[in-house]
């Protein structure tokens, strides 16, 4: 429970970016107290326990840095880790540095609403609490709010249904079972080579197919984690100034339309021998040069092709109508082979559309599939859903949700001009889903603490983006996104798997180094492009 309802920092989520900001502004002395929707900590890693859930960077690379005790006891068991490891290593810091004390579970924050007068936060939640706080940190995370599936029908199906993004704990036991799985987006892709090694049978409704790269997972090779070791300090060092703050894709500054064709092929075959995302650092050009974009594009369609048995299968797995990398490219663990299963079938939804659940399976346009359960591997609201859901308001009784009803506008990602004091962790307009996210939240909790503890330093009690500088972050966000093929792709990071959701490129895609090093050096002149007022009485 909270202990006290007057709090320096009220923090809303105990994911990665929540416990970090806990420990962070308990050694700065401040009374922080975090509030969490779920029943213990991990975020992503609580939420998502479906089969086949892990990360996409290696795990070495995907941990925090902040402290050398913790990385010098941590061993990480495969290249990349799965959600059982994941969360244990969350509820290994969270015990390590005992943070469960300062976070209250099974509750969500309902509203935050800033008292002007008094220059506070009020937040409330939905068990009641009301606690207040000088400042508020979002740290809801940007794919925490499962899209709901709203498909014609789907009351009347007798069978159990499941959303990757709210898997049961007990798991779930799909012997003997006729499963379908609709979606085929990260979850669907790790999680349907699992599904189909149980399931008698597995229909997978494709509407649009994804790019995928194999991971190559195994053991953790020991000289990976000597080598690391070695030169963590470096090593962490780098990824902070890296393009996606993960160094293990090597990147290059080859050309790709510059380079012969051998040398391109023979640089992709490196690269996707060695598995992940190393084929993303493989040319400089591939995201924002058509023709190169399209090189990487021809050799994962030619992979897919080598993977999958049945032509006609193939083709249809084959993404054709956005640029490659353009969604967050998949990595997996033999996903094109379990085609090559005979329990397992691919429908287009392109060729014959949803057309309704039954009560007893899917029906498209052509047929009924009979199953006896379903899986929804439909996405998340991203980025602005979490924030949608709680009522924040800020000067003058404005909502956020009207504020950002054309898309949201931020100054750095970090703040939102007419909410002063209220900081987001990895919000829109930070580099956030484009990287590595646990450096980019560990980038942002520093400089949130770092600021919350200059303020105090100086006697100042508010900080607010000005309008002026939210313009301008605004509009060098699209400049920046314009200068890449992302827009190009009817992708969540723009919204456009919402209905109704305003169109908008969300992240930054100016790099993970070039972002730190704007946000330091804003910070160093004074937090340029913020207004500062000081602390009330
Ligand atoms: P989260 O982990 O999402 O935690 C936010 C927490 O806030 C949640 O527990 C939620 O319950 C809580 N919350 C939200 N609203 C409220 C409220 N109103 N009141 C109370 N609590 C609330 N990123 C990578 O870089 N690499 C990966 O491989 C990778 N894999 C992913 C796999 C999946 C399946 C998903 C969904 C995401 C993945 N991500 C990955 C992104 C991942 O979200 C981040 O890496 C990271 O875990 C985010 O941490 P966070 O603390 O910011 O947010
Ligand atoms: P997603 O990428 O948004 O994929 C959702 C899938 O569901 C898409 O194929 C989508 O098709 C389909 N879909 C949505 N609504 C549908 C409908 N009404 N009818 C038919 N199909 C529908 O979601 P996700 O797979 O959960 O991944 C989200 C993000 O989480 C990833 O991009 C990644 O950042 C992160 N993630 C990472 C990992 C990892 O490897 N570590 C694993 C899971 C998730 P359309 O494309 O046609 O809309």
């Amino acid at each position: 429970m909270v202990q006290s309802a007057e709090l320096d920092v009220a923090v809303v989520g105990a994911g990665f970016s929540g416990l970090y900001l806990l420990h962070r502004l308990r050694g700065m002395g401040l009374v922080a107290h975090a509030f969490e929707a779920g029943s213990d900590v991990g975020g992503t890693w609580y939420w998502n326990r479906y089969p086949g859930a892990r990360v996409d960077i290696e795990s070495q690379e995907y941990s925090y840095s902040f402290d050398e005790g913790l990385q010098d006891d941590w061993r990480w068991s495969e290249r990349y880790a799965a959600q059982p490891e994941l969360l244990r290593y969350l509820g290994h810091v969270a015990d390590r540095f005992d943070l469960r004390r300062d976070i209250t579970f099974d509750t969500r924050v309902a509203s935050a609403v800033f008292d002007e007068a008094a220059a506070r936060w009020t937040l409330t939640t939905d068990r009641g609490d009301t606690v207040s706080a000088r400042f508020c940190v979002m740290a809801t995370g940007c794919l925490s709010v499962p899209n709901a599936p709203d498909f014609p029908g789907q009351a009347d199906f007798a069978g159990p249904a499941y959303h990757t993004g709210r898997w049961p704990h007990e798991g779930v036991d799909f012997t003997g079972q006729r499963v379908a799985v609709i979606g085929t987006g990260s979850s669907a892709i790790q999680s349907i080579p699992q599904i189909a090694k149980q399931a008698e049978q597995v229909t997978i409704f494709q509407r649009t197919p994804n790019f995928s790269v194999p991971a190559h997972n195994g053991p953790i090779d020991p000289g990976v984690v000597e080598a690391w070791n070695a030169n963590r300090a470096e090593n962490r060092q780098k990824q902070r100034l890296s393009a996606g703050g993960f160094i293990s894709s090597d990147p290059t500054e080859l050309l790709s339309v510059e380079v012969s064709d051998e040398v391109r092929r023979d640089t992709y075959e490196q690269r996707w021998a060695r598995g992940g995302f190393a084929i993303l650092g493989a040319f400089a050009d591939q995201m924002v040069d058509p023709a190169a974009n399209a090189h990487a594009a021809e050799f994962t369609a030619a992979k897919i092709r080598e993977r999958v048995k049945d032509p006609a299968v193939a083709d249809k797995l084959v993404p054709r109508d956005y640029p490659w990398g353009t969604k967050r490219l998949c990595v997996d663990i033999d996903y094109y082979e379990t085609y090559n299963r005979p329990n397992v079938t691919l429908v287009d939804l392109r060729e014959t559309p949803l057309d309704r659940i039954t009560g007893t399976g899917v029906r498209t346009t052509a047929a009924d599939y009979p199953v006896d359960a379903i899986v929804f591997a439909i996405g998340f609201d991203a980025m602005t859903g979490a924030l949608a859901r709680i009522d924040i308001r800020g000067r003058g009784g404005v909502a956020l949700k009207d504020e950002w009803a054309a898309g949201p506008r931020t100054y750095l990602g970090l703040m939102v001009a007419g909410f002063p004091n209220l900081f987001t962790v990895t919000g829109p307009g930070s580099p956030s889903v484009l990287s590595n996210m646990v450096v980019s939240i560990e980038q942002h909790v520093e400089w949130i603490c770092d600021c919350i503890g200059w303020l105090g330093d100086r006697q100042l009690g508010l900080i607010e983006a000005s309008r002026a500088a939210q313009d301008a972050w605004v509009e060098h966000v699209n400049e920046v996104a314009d200068m890449t093929l992302y827009k190009q792709a009817n992708s969540w990071y723009l919204g456009a798997n919402v209905p109704g959701k305003p169109r908008v490129f969300m992240p930054y895609a100016g790099g993970v180094g070039v972002y730190r090093e704007l946000c330091d050096g804003i910070a160093a002149k004074g937090y340029e492009g913020f207004v500062l007022e000081p602390a009330a009485g």
